[in-house]
C-alpha cells in the first residue's frame, strides 16, 4: 500500500526546501498546507512547530503521536539530492536532511495511505518541530499542552528497519569562563595570570570522551587570548557530558568543575561556571505496550525487532519529561551530520510499511 515513488518524491521536494534551524518558515508553511490537504486539523504554535490531528471515521483506541523535526542541522542550503543505485544522498557539497526529512515524509505517507484506503487506524497526532538540533531541550520550545497522546512514535533515528531507541541518556551543557590577568608578556609577565593556561590545565586534568559504556563528555570549543605579547586574562571553553545514568551524569560534570577549580585555584584565576540539564534520560520498559506494539508490528512484516540504547537525545526525551512515553523509530537515515549522509529507498519504504502496521488497528 506504500507508494514507493510518491513517498520519494515527497522526501526529495522536502530535501530541496531549505530549513536550517531557525529557518523553518518555509518548510512549516508547506508542511501545513500538505497536512490540511490530507484533512487534517492543522495548526502551528508560537515557535512554529506544525502540529495536525486525525481522528478519522475508522479510528479506535488513543491517541498517538507521530513526530519528527523539520529543521536540518547546521547551516546547509541549496541541498541537491541525487539518486543513484537505491539510494540518496546529497551532491557531496552538504549534509542531505533525511535528519529528519526522512522522518517527515514517512509520515505523510502514511497519512495518505490511511486516507485514500480508509484503513482503521489509532487516531494520530501529528507534531513536526523545528530547532530540535539547536534547540531541543529550550522550555517551551514546543507547546506541549496542545498534545493529546500519551505515546509517541519519534521518526528521528537510524540502524537498521525495525530498530527503535528505549534508552537514550540526560545531557548536562557546561560553559566556563575563566578570568586571569593581562599584563605585558615581554616586560612583566609576572604580573599576569595566564588564562589559557588555566584552561589547557583544568581541560587536560578533566576525564573525557568515553568514560564508560552510558556516559561521554566532550569539551567542544575553546576561545581567548588576544595578541602574542599580552598575557591572556580571557578563556572561554564549552563542553558537555551525557549518560543514561543521572547519578553517573552528576559525577562527570562534577569532575569536570573541580578540575576548572584546581586549576584556577592554583593559579589564582576566578572562574564563571554555568552547567544546565537541558533534557532528560528514559528507558522504556520491556512490557510497555508501546514497545510490544511496535515489536509485534515489525515481526509480522518480518522484520526483526531492535530495541537499541542510543547516545543521542531526541524530541522523545522532551516528551518523556511530558508524560508522554515515546520511542524512537529509525527511518533508515545514515551517515547523518556528516556531507556523507544518505539513505537507501529501501529503507525509508520499509519503515513507512512499519510505521503503517504499527498505526492500524
Ligand atoms: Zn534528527
Amino acid at each position: 500500500m506504500i507508494n514507493q515513488e510518491r513517498l520519494v518524491h515527497t522526501f526529495l521536494d522536502l530535501v530541496r526546501i531549505d530549513s536550517p534551524s531557525g529557518h523553518e518558515e518555509a518548510i512549516g508553511r508547506e508542511l501545513a498546507a500538505r497536512l490540511a490537504a490530507l484533512g487534517l486539523s492543522g495548526e502551528r504554535d508560537t515557535s512554529g512547530n506544525v502540529f495536525g490531528w486525525l481522528e478519522g471515521k475508522q479510528a479506535a483506541g488513543d491517541w498517538l503521536l507521530l513526530c519528527a523535526h523539520m529543521d536540518t542541522v547546521g547551516q546547509d542550503q541549496g541541498i541537491t539530492p541525487v539518486l543513484g543505485e537505491g539510494v540518496i544522498r546529497s551532491d557531496g557539497s552538504t549534509i542531505l536532511g533525511a535528519d529528519d526529512k526522512s522522518g517527515v515524509a514517512v509520515i505523510l505517507e502514511v497519512l495518505q495511505v490511511l486516507q485514500e484506503q480508509g484503513l482503521p487506524h489509532r487516531p494520530l497526532e501529528v507534531l513536526f518541530t523545528v530547532e530540535e538540533e539547536t534547540h531541543m531541550g529550550r522550555p517551551g520550545r514546543i507547546d506541549l499542552a496542545r498534545l493529546r497522546a500519551r505515546e509517541g512514535l519519534v521518526l528521528d533515528s537510524g540502524g537498521p528497519i525495525g530498530s527503535f531507541v528505549i534508552s537514550a541518556p540526560s545531557q548536562d551543557k557546561l560553559t566556563a569562563t575563566v578570568h586571569g590577568r593581562a599584563a605585558h608578556a615581554g616586560s612583566e609577565p609576572e604580573k599576569g595570570i595566564n588564562a589559557i593556561r588555566v584552561a589547557a590545565e583544568a581541560i587536560a586534568a578533566m576525564p573525557l570522551g568515553r568514560i564508560d559504556e552510558e556516559t561521554v563528555a566532550n569539551i567542544g570549543f575553546i576561545q581567548g587570548g588576544t595578541v602574542t605579547n599580552v598575557v591572556p586574562e580571557l578563556v572561554t571553553i564549552k563542553g558537555m557530558a551525557r549518560s543514561r545514568d543521572d547519578a553517573k551524569l552528576d559525577r562527570q560534570t562534577a569532575a569536570m568543575v573541580q578540575a576548572l577549580e584546581e586549576a584556577a585555584a592554583r593559579h589564582g584565576a576566578t572562574l564563571d561556571i554555568q552547567t544546565e540539564r537541558p533534557y532528560h534520560t528514559y528507558r522504556v520498559a520491556g512490557d510497555a505496550p508501546l514497545r510490544r506494539r511496535i515489536e509485534a508490528a515489525a515481526r509480522r512484516l518480518g522484520l526483526e525487532p531492535r530495541p537499541t540504547a542510543s547516545g543521542g537525545g531526541s524530541d522523545a526525551n522532551i516528551f518523556h519529561r511530558a508524560g508522554i512515553e515515546s520511542v524512537p523509530l529509525s527511518t533508515g537515515m545514515a551517515d547523518v551530520h556528516t556531507k556523507r549522509e544518505h539513505i537507501a529507498i529501501a529503507d525509508m519504504v520499509a519503515c513507512a510499511r512499519l510505521l503503517l502496521e504499527i498505526v492500524r488497528w
